[in-house]
């Protein structure tokens, strides 16, 4: 078992991602990681991919 790491920032925008949240805007349910993203997330605010996300909690 793995812990979720709590938060995730776009490196290209700045946007926050919360796992404990997760993310209804984009379906993502709470406590999702980001390595669990479907393919086809793309960042809300600037529509860079997953790729983008870095874990910084
Ligand atoms: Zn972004």
């Amino acid at each position: 078992m793995s812990l979720i790491p709590n938060i995730y920032m776009c490196r290209q925008c700045g946007y926050l991602y919360e796992a404990e949240k997760g993310d209804s805007a984009v379906n993502i349910p709470p406590r999702t990681a980001v390595t669990e993203f479907p393919e086809v997330w793309k960042c809300p605010e600037c529509g860079a991919s997953s790729d983008c996300l870095e874990e910084i909690l």
